[in-house]
């Protein structure tokens, strides 16, 4: 082959590969001329080459003239230069890329088809765009965790700029997490989402808290090329969170103890472990002095140190700061950010230097803990790190924390002032010599309770407090056998009565001494007057029972020993009288008359007298008849009229009943009844009597218009030497008659009572059972 030959041999070469080459090509000569078109370039000229070739480019195309191609063609032949650019081609909606190759003769044009490139490209600008308007941190990685895309969101979440980021691996936005991470990683591959929350770190050390769900990331072509996190902030949600669960806890610290202090200093380390690095409660007494009454660190020897500071060091009063601003002005004290150039400021010795940066001041809140509009203690949280700054949510959670506390405080000094009341009672009651009591519940029941006893019972019986209060119905539990069911029936009486009453028994101490005891007790009653309880005073009333006794037994010995010389005496007067009977000495005569009157008043004195011993003893007999009322009254009035003649006795009614008793105690009864009308109204001349039947009662009324009985001593009257006071140095007597009476109409199964007015007078009344018509049997019997 020649040279020649050779030459167009590499010629046609070069065409055929020119020709087959999938990207379109052509030249064009300096005057634009086209020179060469290969077969793909035609799809761009939708010209024949042949018709083509030769011709100018810029009088074929005339639009050719107004597009950026012709530009860059002119360019690159001036600056013999290789031009590259990439351009939209409208005929046919397809984007080139294009190289042109300048020569002094012409260019060569290189065109690729680049539409699919182009439009993924276009593609992903458009959602860079998007994902960057969305408030949300999207971050994507590639396979190795390196962050590829950063979006506007993740750079104002985390602090850093999508040019700080990008290339670093994720991680460092989670330290603490690293090991977790790798694990997710895992189940990331196996193609599972994973949402979770993370605490993560910002650029400037803060924490914040994120809500992610992180995914495989695929490229336009569906090819796996990393992870996709999409996080939101949930920081304030998840402090609001913690705020409040350590609200709840602190509440219940706080209630859960009466010893405020100890409480508070609980409350202070769960501040410790949930919010803060320390936390401090200073109580201010008296407008002056502040006390540091809890601290908490989570390290015990920063605890120990702070402490001892304090103790040496106290708080500053005049300054305009801190502790002394809060006690003072009632204000808050909030610190968001301390930052160092602040403290550089603000702090002007070495040593405060010192202990600052020891403590650790980031961010700050001291709240003041009120109590009636006076601040009576303080509350500081410190956060020595970046980590939490705290907000205005957390001041909010800080007040609503004093005010509990506040509450805590109160209460205890409440509980504390109850307590040193009932210690101030319990010591007054004490030193009383009986027991004061409270009981809840029917005292005859086993259900009855003692809520409060005295201490003195202890002395008295040798129970203790405890005893009492534990066991039910303790009371009777321990009275005298003998006593037992009368007691229990007096206790039940007074307490369905409603009323306050008095009772008298035995009750056996520890060692089984037998104590005589008076219970003067009233009664509780719920808010609609029914009764629930009782309380009162038991008091030792032995020595005075036994003083009675010996009493009784004297008047029982006396009574007894004058009895027999007395009608002896009766006797001999009787016949001095029969044999003086025909004697002139009328004076003697006299004397032994009124001799007899006044044996006659010793006698029924005596008589009384015995009787009262008698019913001490319950030695008092009944002769038991049945007898008609209408005859004991009778021979009442007629006994009565020979020994009075200053009162006339008027009978204003009268009923024929019979009644089944002792005629001659009856008797005695109305006896003394009448006596004491004629001698209590000395002013008038008449005493009534009336009989009516009333029921199943036979009532005897005996009325006299004398002095009258004060309405304060009625209920008395009937009790053993009983006499008014204001009349008794006016009138003679012993105040046993009606004594003797009530015990026998009560021993009749009747009643006793009277009715008077001061100054005008008095009725007497006493009823007697009128018997069933089969029980009448007229037999005598003793009881
Ligand atoms: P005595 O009359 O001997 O003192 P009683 O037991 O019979 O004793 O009476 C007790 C007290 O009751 C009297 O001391 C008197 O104060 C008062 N009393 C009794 N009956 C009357 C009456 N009819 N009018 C006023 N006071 C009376």
């Amino acid at each position: 082959m020649t040279d020649k030959t050779q030459i167009f041999a590499a010629t046609d070469d070069i065409l055929k590969f020119l020709e087959n080459n999938t990207n379109a090509m052509f030249m064009l000569d300096s005057k634009f001329h086209f020179i060469y078109i290969n077969k793909n370039a035609q799809k761009f000229t939708r010209r024949k080459v042949s018709t083509l070739i030769g011709k100018n480019i810029l009088t074929e195309f005339p639009q050719f003239k107004k597009t950026s191609f012709y530009l860059h063609y002119k360019e690159a032949l001036k600056t013999q230069k290789e031009v590259h650019f990439e351009e939209y081609y409208p005929p046919l909606d397809i984007w080139l890329s294009v190289n042109v190759y300048p020569s002094k003769d012409g260019l060569l044009i290189y065109y690729s088809d680049i539409t699919d490139r182009k439009k993924i490209e276009n593609e992903l600008k458009f959602q860079k765009l998007i994902l960057n308007h969305v408030s949300n941190c999207i971050v994507i990685t590639d396979k190795e965790q390196c962050i590829t895309y950063w979006n506007k969101g993740a750079e104002s979440l985390f602090g850093y700029t999508s040019d700080e980021i990008v290339g670093r691996k994720i991680v460092i936005l989670l330290e603490s997490l690293k090991n977790t991470v790798e694990e997710e990683i895992n189940a990331l591959n196996a193609g599972q989402i994973i949402e979770t929350e993370w605490n993560c770190i910002r650029k400037d050390g803060r924490c914040v808290w994120t809500k992610s769900r992180v995914s495989q990331f695929f490229n336009g072509k569906g090819e796996f090329t990393g992870y996709i996190y999409i996080a939101s902030d949930i920081t304030e949600q998840k402090n609001a969170q913690d705020n409040l669960l350590f609200l709840a806890h602190a509440s219940k610290t706080l209630s859960s103890s009466l010893d405020f202090r100890q409480a508070l200093q609980s409350v202070a380390d769960l501040a410790v472990q949930m919010l803060c690095d320390w936390c401090a409660v200073d109580l201010y007494h008296d407008h002056e002095n502040i006390e540091l009454i809890a601290v908490s660190h989570r390290e015990p020897k920063k605890t120990k140190w702070a402490r001892k500071y304090r103790k040496e060091t106290p708080p500053d009063m005049n300054a305009t700061t801190g502790l002394a601003k809060v006690f003072k002005e009632r204000a808050v004290e909030y610190y968001p950010l301390i930052t160092d150039e602040f403290l550089k400021h603000s702090v002007k010795t070495v040593r405060e230097r010192k202990i600052i940066s020891y403590i650790g001041l980031r961010s700050l809140i001291i709240v003041p803990v009120s109590l009636h509009g006076t601040v009576v203690a303080a509350i500081t949280f410190v956060s020595s790190s970046y980590k939490r700054l705290y907000t205005q949510d957390d001041v909010r959670m800080a007040e609503e924390l004093a005010a509990r506390a506040s509450l805590a405080i109160e209460n205890a000094h409440l509980y504390q002032r109850a307590e040193n009341e009932r210690e101030r009672l319990n010591n007054l009651l004490s030193n009383v010599p009986g027991v004061v009591w409270e009981s809840y519940g029917r005292p005859d029941e086993a259900t009855q309770r003692i809520n409060f006893v005295s201490e003195y019972v202890e002395t008295m019986l040798g129970y203790t407090v405890q005893e009492w209060v534990s066991t039910p119905n303790f009371w009777l539990t321990i009275v005298h056998p003998e006593d037992r069911e009368r007691a229990s029936k007096e206790a039940a009486h007074i307490f369905a009565k409603g009323k306050a009453g008095i009772s008298r028994f035995r009750w056996l101490s520890k060692k089984g001494k037998s104590i005589w005891v008076e219970a003067q007790s009233t009664v509780i009653k719920d808010d609609t007057g029914v009764p629930i309880g009782m309380r009162g005073v038991t008091m030792d009333i032995t020595e005075r029972v036994q003083l009675e006794q010996k009493k009784d037994e004297f008047i029982g010995i006396a009574s007894h020993e004058l009895k027999t010389p007395l009608t002896s005496v009766k006797g001999y007067l009787q016949i001095l009288e029969r044999k003086m009977g025909t004697s002139p000495d009328a004076k003697a005569k006299n004397l032994v008359a009124k001799s007899n009157v006044y044996i006659d008043r010793l006698s029924d004195l005596i008589s009384d007298l015995l009787d009262v011993s008698k019913i001490q003893a319950g030695k008092l007999l009944f002769n038991l008849s049945s007898f008609d009322i209408c005859d004991v009254i009778n021979e009442s009035i007629e006994a009565m009229a020979s020994h009075t003649s200053s009162h006339k006795i008027v009978v204003e009614g009268i009923c024929n009943q019979i009644v089944i008793g002792d005629k001659n105690r009856i008797e005695q009864v109305l006896t003394n009844l009448l006596t004491n009308a004629v001698k209590y109204s000395p002013q008038s001349d008449t005493v009534f009597i009336r009989a009516e039947k009333k029921n199943d009662f036979v009532i005897i009324a005996v009325r006299d218009s004398g002095i009258g009985v004060p309405r304060a001593h009625q209920k008395n009257l009937f009790q053993r030497f009983y006499r008014v006071e204001a009349s008794s140095t006016q009138f003679t007597g012993l105040g046993i008659g009606l004594y003797i009476s009530a015990q026998i109409i009560k021993r009749h199964g009747g009643e006793i009572w009277v009715e008077s007015d001061e100054g005008k007078g008095s009725t007497f009344y006493f009823s007697l059972p009128v018997p069933k018509k089969r029980s009448v049997n007229g037999r005598g019997s003793k009881r």
